[in-house]
Protein backbone atom coordinates (compact mmCIF):
# COMPACT_ATOMS: atom_id res chain seq x y z
CA UNK A 1 0.00 0.00 0.00
CA UNK A 2 0.71 3.66 -0.59
CA UNK A 3 1.32 5.19 3.11
CA UNK A 4 1.64 8.16 4.46
CA UNK A 5 3.05 8.98 8.03
CA UNK A 6 3.27 11.99 9.74
CA UNK A 7 4.58 12.17 13.08
CA UNK A 8 7.64 10.23 13.40
CA UNK A 9 8.31 10.07 17.55
CA UNK A 10 8.64 7.85 19.52
CA UNK A 11 5.94 5.87 18.48
CA UNK A 12 5.55 7.11 15.00
CA UNK A 13 9.01 6.30 14.07
CA UNK A 14 9.01 2.58 15.11
CA UNK A 15 5.33 2.04 13.06
CA UNK A 16 6.49 3.49 10.44
CA UNK A 17 9.97 1.63 10.00
CA UNK A 18 7.58 -1.82 10.76
CA UNK A 19 5.21 -0.77 7.46
CA UNK A 20 8.18 0.09 5.35
CA UNK A 21 9.76 -3.52 6.52
CA UNK A 22 6.74 -4.94 5.70
CA UNK A 23 6.96 -3.94 1.99
CA UNK A 24 4.85 -0.90 2.06
CA UNK A 25 5.71 2.19 0.55
CA UNK A 26 5.66 4.56 3.28
CA UNK A 27 6.53 8.41 2.84
CA UNK A 28 6.73 10.04 6.06
CA UNK A 29 6.98 13.93 7.50
CA UNK A 30 8.05 15.13 11.04
CA UNK A 31 8.49 19.10 11.73
CA UNK A 32 11.53 17.91 13.98
CA UNK A 33 12.29 13.68 14.11
CA UNK A 34 14.18 12.07 11.61
CA UNK A 35 12.88 9.35 8.96
CA UNK A 36 13.46 5.88 10.18
CA UNK A 37 15.19 3.18 8.17
CA UNK A 38 13.21 2.28 4.87
CA UNK A 39 10.52 5.74 4.88
CA UNK A 40 11.14 8.15 2.53
CA UNK A 41 11.17 11.64 3.62
CA UNK A 42 8.48 14.33 2.28
CA UNK A 43 9.04 17.96 2.27
CA UNK A 44 5.51 18.47 3.60
CA UNK A 45 2.87 16.52 5.54
CA UNK A 46 0.51 17.34 2.01
CA UNK A 47 3.60 15.75 0.15
CA UNK A 48 3.69 12.89 2.51
CA UNK A 49 -0.33 12.98 2.08
CA UNK A 50 -0.75 13.22 -1.26
CA UNK A 51 -1.61 10.19 -3.34
CA UNK A 52 -1.26 7.79 -0.61
CA UNK A 53 -4.11 5.16 -0.02
CA UNK A 54 -3.96 5.45 3.86
CA UNK A 55 -2.64 8.79 5.54
CA UNK A 56 -1.47 7.83 9.52
CA UNK A 57 -0.84 10.53 11.99
CA UNK A 58 1.27 10.13 15.14
CA UNK A 59 1.09 13.45 16.89
CA UNK A 60 0.81 14.70 20.54
CA UNK A 61 -2.46 16.20 20.89
CA UNK A 62 -5.83 17.59 19.13
CA UNK A 63 -4.89 21.00 18.75
CA UNK A 64 -1.84 19.72 16.62
CA UNK A 65 -3.74 17.26 14.83
CA UNK A 66 -6.35 19.54 13.53
CA UNK A 67 -3.74 22.04 12.16
CA UNK A 68 -2.07 18.40 10.27
CA UNK A 69 -5.73 17.50 9.41
CA UNK A 70 -6.16 21.19 7.52
CA UNK A 71 -2.86 20.89 5.26
CA UNK A 72 -2.91 16.95 4.24
CA UNK A 73 -7.40 16.39 4.12
CA UNK A 74 -7.27 19.23 1.18
CA UNK A 75 -4.97 17.12 -0.61
CA UNK A 76 -5.60 13.64 -0.19
CA UNK A 77 -7.44 11.29 -2.67
CA UNK A 78 -11.33 10.92 -2.69
CA UNK A 79 -12.16 7.77 -1.02
CA UNK A 80 -8.44 7.43 0.84
CA UNK A 81 -8.05 7.09 4.52
CA UNK A 82 -7.03 8.76 7.27
CA UNK A 83 -5.49 7.08 10.42
CA UNK A 84 -5.38 8.81 13.25
CA UNK A 85 -3.42 6.48 16.05
CA UNK A 86 -2.90 9.90 18.65
CA UNK A 87 -4.09 9.84 21.53
CA UNK A 88 -6.65 13.22 21.78
CA UNK A 89 -9.83 14.36 22.64
CA UNK A 90 -12.88 12.82 21.61
CA UNK A 91 -14.21 16.32 20.37
CA UNK A 92 -11.08 17.02 18.22
CA UNK A 93 -11.31 12.93 16.44
CA UNK A 94 -14.80 13.69 15.67
CA UNK A 95 -14.31 17.20 13.76
CA UNK A 96 -11.63 15.86 11.87
CA UNK A 97 -13.65 12.78 10.97
CA UNK A 98 -16.39 15.11 10.18
CA UNK A 99 -13.97 17.40 8.23
CA UNK A 100 -12.49 14.42 6.38
CA UNK A 101 -15.83 13.35 4.76
CA UNK A 102 -16.28 16.71 3.45
CA UNK A 103 -13.49 16.21 1.89
CA UNK A 104 -14.36 12.60 0.24
CA UNK A 105 -12.03 10.98 2.91
CA UNK A 106 -12.84 8.22 5.26
CA UNK A 107 -11.19 8.86 8.59
CA UNK A 108 -10.51 5.93 11.71
CA UNK A 109 -9.39 7.36 15.10
CA UNK A 110 -7.45 4.34 16.31
CA UNK A 111 -5.36 5.32 19.59
CA UNK A 112 -2.77 2.72 21.02
CA UNK A 113 -2.09 0.92 23.79
CA UNK A 114 1.25 -0.66 24.56
CA UNK A 115 4.03 1.89 24.49
CA UNK A 116 6.89 2.27 22.41
CA UNK A 117 8.01 -1.44 23.48
CA UNK A 118 4.94 -2.23 21.56
CA UNK A 119 5.40 0.26 18.78
CA UNK A 120 9.05 -1.43 18.01
CA UNK A 121 7.94 -4.80 18.47
CA UNK A 122 4.64 -4.46 16.28
CA UNK A 123 2.16 -5.49 19.15
CA UNK A 124 0.69 -2.72 20.10
CA UNK A 125 -3.33 -2.57 20.67
CA UNK A 126 -5.47 -0.32 18.36
CA UNK A 127 -9.27 0.75 19.49
CA UNK A 128 -10.97 2.03 16.84
CA UNK A 129 -13.29 4.07 15.75
CA UNK A 130 -14.99 4.81 12.15
CA UNK A 131 -17.06 3.14 9.54
CA UNK A 132 -16.94 -0.78 8.84
CA UNK A 133 -15.14 0.44 5.16
CA UNK A 134 -12.22 2.00 6.38
CA UNK A 135 -11.61 -0.08 9.60
CA UNK A 136 -11.40 -3.43 6.36
CA UNK A 137 -8.97 -1.34 4.20
CA UNK A 138 -6.54 -0.53 7.14
CA UNK A 139 -6.55 -3.89 9.03
CA UNK A 140 -3.63 -5.64 7.45
CA UNK A 141 -1.80 -2.33 8.83
CA UNK A 142 -3.33 -2.93 12.25
CA UNK A 143 -1.91 -6.54 12.03
CA UNK A 144 1.75 -5.02 11.15
CA UNK A 145 2.22 -2.56 13.59
CA UNK A 146 -0.09 -4.96 16.56
CA UNK A 147 -1.60 -7.55 17.89
CA UNK A 148 -4.98 -6.63 18.11
CA UNK A 149 -7.25 -4.31 16.76
CA UNK A 150 -11.04 -3.91 18.19
CA UNK A 151 -13.41 -1.97 16.06
CA UNK A 152 -15.61 0.11 18.79
CA UNK A 153 -18.41 1.86 17.17
CA UNK A 154 -18.46 5.15 14.91
CA UNK A 155 -15.62 8.44 14.90
CA UNK A 156 -14.20 9.28 18.28
CA UNK A 157 -15.23 5.88 19.79
CA UNK A 158 -11.68 4.80 19.69
CA UNK A 159 -10.75 7.58 21.74
CA UNK A 160 -13.87 7.17 24.12
CA UNK A 161 -12.47 3.05 24.58
CA UNK A 162 -8.85 4.49 24.66
CA UNK A 163 -9.83 7.40 28.40
CA UNK A 164 -12.05 5.12 29.85
CA UNK A 165 -9.49 2.24 29.98
CA UNK A 166 -6.66 4.43 31.04
CA UNK A 167 -9.00 6.20 33.56
CA UNK A 168 -9.74 2.78 35.38
CA UNK A 169 -5.67 2.05 35.02
CA UNK A 170 -4.29 5.43 36.56
CA UNK A 171 -7.59 5.12 39.79
CA UNK A 172 -5.78 1.35 39.95
CA UNK A 173 -2.64 2.43 39.94
CA UNK A 174 -3.06 4.75 42.71
CA UNK A 175 -5.65 2.88 45.08
CA UNK A 176 -2.65 -0.25 44.74
CA UNK A 177 0.31 1.65 45.46
CA UNK A 178 -1.57 3.92 48.21
CA UNK A 179 -2.59 0.41 50.19
CA UNK A 180 0.96 -1.10 49.53
CA UNK A 181 1.86 2.10 51.53
CA UNK A 182 -0.69 1.25 54.18
CA UNK A 183 0.59 -2.05 54.30
CA UNK A 184 4.04 -0.92 54.91
CA UNK A 185 2.94 0.57 57.80
CA UNK A 186 0.82 -1.95 59.09
CA UNK A 187 3.80 -3.98 58.95
CA UNK A 188 2.79 -6.14 56.19
CA UNK A 189 5.78 -7.85 53.76
CA UNK A 190 5.37 -6.43 50.40
CA UNK A 191 5.53 -10.34 49.04
CA UNK A 192 3.26 -10.96 51.09
CA UNK A 193 0.56 -8.65 50.40
CA UNK A 194 1.20 -9.13 46.39
CA UNK A 195 0.67 -12.94 46.97
CA UNK A 196 -2.50 -12.43 48.87
CA UNK A 197 -3.70 -8.70 46.83
CA UNK A 198 -2.76 -10.79 43.51
CA UNK A 199 -5.09 -13.68 44.01
CA UNK A 200 -7.79 -11.98 45.64
CA UNK A 201 -10.46 -9.72 44.70
CA UNK A 202 -8.41 -6.51 44.65
CA UNK A 203 -6.14 -7.68 42.13
CA UNK A 204 -6.05 -5.77 38.99
CA UNK A 205 -3.35 -5.15 36.19
CA UNK A 206 -1.41 -2.52 38.13
CA UNK A 207 -1.07 -5.56 40.72
CA UNK A 208 -0.73 -8.68 38.81
CA UNK A 209 1.24 -7.34 35.64
CA UNK A 210 2.65 -3.73 36.67
CA UNK A 211 3.35 -4.55 40.05
CA UNK A 212 4.77 -0.89 41.80
CA UNK A 213 6.81 -2.35 44.44
CA UNK A 214 9.95 -3.54 43.52
CA UNK A 215 10.99 -6.87 43.92
CA UNK A 216 7.98 -8.23 44.05
CA UNK A 217 5.74 -9.79 41.13
CA UNK A 218 6.81 -9.94 37.93
CA UNK A 219 9.95 -7.49 36.60
CA UNK A 220 7.93 -4.24 35.72
CA UNK A 221 9.47 -0.74 35.83
CA UNK A 222 9.62 -0.51 39.80
CA UNK A 223 12.01 -2.72 38.93
CA UNK A 224 14.04 -0.54 36.87
CA UNK A 225 14.07 2.52 39.20
CA UNK A 226 10.96 3.91 37.96
CA UNK A 227 12.05 4.72 34.31
CA UNK A 228 9.68 4.33 32.35
CA UNK A 229 7.58 2.14 30.62
CA UNK A 230 4.75 4.47 30.84
CA UNK A 231 5.52 7.68 31.87
CA UNK A 232 3.48 9.61 34.90
CA UNK A 233 3.39 12.72 32.83
CA UNK A 234 1.42 10.59 29.87
CA UNK A 235 -0.94 9.03 32.43
CA UNK A 236 -2.03 12.40 33.47
CA UNK A 237 -2.13 13.70 29.78
CA UNK A 238 -4.64 10.58 29.29
CA UNK A 239 -6.46 11.86 32.72
CA UNK A 240 -6.87 15.08 31.62
CA UNK A 241 -8.91 13.90 28.71
CA UNK A 242 -11.08 11.43 30.63
CA UNK A 243 -12.44 14.22 32.79
CA UNK A 244 -12.34 16.84 29.77
CA UNK A 245 -14.59 14.54 28.34
CA UNK A 246 -16.60 13.89 31.39
CA UNK A 247 -17.29 17.42 31.47
CA UNK A 248 -18.40 17.59 27.99
CA UNK A 249 -20.87 14.91 28.62
CA UNK A 250 -21.94 15.64 31.69
CA UNK A 251 -20.73 12.42 33.91
CA UNK A 252 -19.59 12.02 37.20
CA UNK A 253 -16.56 10.29 37.67
CA UNK A 254 -15.23 11.53 40.72
CA UNK A 255 -12.24 8.71 41.66
CA UNK A 256 -11.45 9.79 37.68
CA UNK A 257 -10.99 13.49 38.71
CA UNK A 258 -9.31 12.43 42.30
CA UNK A 259 -7.02 10.56 40.05
CA UNK A 260 -6.01 13.31 37.50
CA UNK A 261 -5.71 16.41 40.75
CA UNK A 262 -3.22 13.51 41.99
CA UNK A 263 -1.13 12.77 39.12
CA UNK A 264 -0.69 16.54 38.18
CA UNK A 265 0.43 17.30 42.05
CA UNK A 266 2.98 14.34 41.27
CA UNK A 267 4.15 15.34 38.08
CA UNK A 268 4.09 19.29 38.41
CA UNK A 269 5.35 19.61 42.26
CA UNK A 270 6.36 16.43 43.19
CA UNK A 271 9.26 15.56 40.58
CA UNK A 272 7.34 12.68 39.47
CA UNK A 273 7.86 14.21 35.51
CA UNK A 274 9.86 11.62 33.37
CA UNK A 275 9.79 8.70 36.03
CA UNK A 276 7.20 5.77 35.20
CA UNK A 277 3.50 6.19 36.45
CA UNK A 278 3.99 3.31 39.09
CA UNK A 279 6.22 5.47 41.23
CA UNK A 280 3.40 6.68 42.95
CA UNK A 281 4.18 3.58 45.43
CA UNK A 282 7.85 5.86 46.72
CA UNK A 283 5.74 8.84 46.92
CA UNK A 284 2.70 7.32 48.70
CA UNK A 285 5.31 5.51 51.32
CA UNK A 286 7.18 8.41 51.86
CA UNK A 287 4.34 10.66 53.48
CA UNK A 288 1.71 10.60 56.00
CA UNK A 289 -1.86 11.24 56.72
CA UNK A 290 -0.91 15.46 56.34
P1 LIG B 1 6.46 12.25 20.41
O1 LIG B 1 6.41 13.63 20.96
O2 LIG B 1 7.68 11.43 20.56
O3 LIG B 1 6.12 12.31 18.83
C1 LIG B 1 5.26 13.25 18.23
C2 LIG B 1 5.94 13.74 16.95
O4 LIG B 1 5.05 14.64 16.26
C3 LIG B 1 7.23 14.53 17.21
O5 LIG B 1 8.31 13.90 16.54
C4 LIG B 1 6.94 15.93 16.66
O6 LIG B 1 8.06 16.54 16.07
C5 LIG B 1 5.87 15.61 15.63
N1 LIG B 1 5.06 16.77 15.26
C6 LIG B 1 4.56 17.74 16.08
N2 LIG B 1 3.86 18.63 15.33
C7 LIG B 1 3.92 18.21 14.04
C8 LIG B 1 3.38 18.71 12.83
N3 LIG B 1 2.63 19.83 12.78
N4 LIG B 1 3.64 18.03 11.68
C9 LIG B 1 4.40 16.90 11.70
N5 LIG B 1 4.93 16.36 12.84
C10 LIG B 1 4.69 17.03 13.99
O7 LIG B 1 5.19 11.50 21.02
P2 LIG B 1 4.94 9.91 21.04
O8 LIG B 1 5.41 9.34 22.32
O9 LIG B 1 5.39 9.33 19.74
O10 LIG B 1 3.33 9.89 21.13
C11 LIG B 1 2.53 10.14 19.99
C12 LIG B 1 1.07 9.94 20.39
O11 LIG B 1 0.89 8.60 20.86
C13 LIG B 1 0.60 10.85 21.53
O12 LIG B 1 -0.72 11.27 21.24
C14 LIG B 1 0.67 9.96 22.75
O13 LIG B 1 -0.27 10.34 23.75
C15 LIG B 1 0.30 8.62 22.14
N6 LIG B 1 0.82 7.46 22.90
C16 LIG B 1 2.11 7.43 23.34
C17 LIG B 1 2.57 6.32 24.04
C18 LIG B 1 3.99 6.26 24.53
O14 LIG B 1 4.29 5.36 25.33
N7 LIG B 1 4.88 7.13 24.09
C19 LIG B 1 1.70 5.24 24.30
C20 LIG B 1 0.41 5.28 23.80
C21 LIG B 1 -0.03 6.40 23.11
Amino acid sequence: MKIGFIGLGNMGAPMAANLAAAGHQVSGFDTAAPCPAGVSPAESAANAAKDAEVVITMLPNGTILRTVADEILPVMSRGAVHLDCSTVDVTSARDVATQAADFGVDALDAPVSGGTGGASAGTLTFMVGGSDAAFATVRPLFDVMGQRSVHCGPAGNGQAAKICNNMILGVTMIATCEAFALADKLGLDRQAMFDVVSTSSGQSWSMNTYCPAPGVGPTSPADNGYQPGFAADLMLKDLRLSQEAAEAVDADTPLGAAARDLYAQFVEAEGGAGRDFSAMLPRFAGRGRG
